[in-house]
């Protein structure tokens, strides 16, 4: 058994996962309660840092959607559990020569933030049903793709730049960003991203990310989903209408250290 199997309380991994994982669905069914809402946003549990043991552990578990924020981690997991189906969402930012591996195995990105990577993904998507094809596959689904925005106020009362960049697209970029993805083939413009500015209240970031992904969807009403929600601010992103959790620390616990 590895250490990663036990906790340090010796309680054993799964029943650890389990526990925590039990713990985010409660919060996600009252938080969806009390904003009067019916349907429960989708939990995509973020693995990274975790080896893939544990996704495994949580495959076990019902887990079904995960995300992941660099590519070559990804796709060595993806590659290890290839025998479970699971739903591999991107959820880093992504550099345009990652696009051919992330095409392999990624349903979603949910972190396009520019120009030159619509268009990269766009060519991967091709080169990769042309490998399909090569050798007898199918070609594969359009890729599930929503576009960061960057949700820090542009300004505060006195003008300062407020908040830390947590990447993103300019909010306005993010209409013209969406026809460029509706408009690539091989991409399935799906909605919109954002991470919670921080030092600032995630409420009043999250309702703006709702206004634009409403403004979106005026041209593009296949663009339903709003991805906003960590362990931290679940609660808020579920009241301002998230389809989307992206929630690792809670259900994984603390992140080891990076090597
Ligand atoms: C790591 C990460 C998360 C999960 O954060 P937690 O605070 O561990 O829940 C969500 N979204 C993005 C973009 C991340 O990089």
């Amino acid at each position: 058994m590895t250490p990663l199997e036990t906790t340090p309380d010796g309680t054993d991994r799964r029943t650890d996962l389990e526990q925590r994982l039990d713990a985010v669905h409660s919060r996600i069914t009252a938080a969806t309660a009390a904003a009067g809402r019916t349907r429960e946003p989708q939990l995509v549990v973020v693995t990274k840092f975790f080896p893939a043991t544990d996704v495994r552990l949580l495959h076990g578990l019902g887990v079904r959607h995960v995300g992941e924020n660099r590519d070559q981690e990804a796709s060595a997991k993806a590659a290890e559990l290839a025998d479970l189906e699971l739903d591999w969402h991107f959820i880093g930012q992504l550099q345009a020569n990652k696009a051919k591996t992330v095409v392999r195995y990624a349903r979603a990105v949910h972190s396009l933030d520019r120009d030159s990577l619509a268009a990269a993904l766009g060519k991967a998507m091709r080169r990769e049903n042309e490998r399909r094809a090569e050798l007898g596959d199918a070609p594969r689904a359009a890729l599930e793709t929503l576009i960061q925005v960057d949700l820090r106020d542009a300004t505060d009362a006195a003008g300062n730049e407020s908040g830390t960049a947590r990447g993103g697209a300019d909010p306005a970029e993010v209409g013209r960003l969406a026809d460029q993805v509706a408009e690539t083939d091989g991409l399935a413009l799906r909605g919109l991203m954002a991470v919670a500015p921080l030092g600032e209240d995630p409420t009043p970031a999250f309702e703006r990310l709702a206004r634009i992904a409403e403004e979106v969807r005026s041209n593009h009403p296949q663009a339903t989903w709003i991805s906003a929600g960590m362990s931290h601010d679940l609660e808020q992103a579920v009241a301002a209408g998230a389809t989307h959790l992206r929630v690792g620390s809670d259900v994984l616990g603390p992140r080891p250290p990076v090597l």
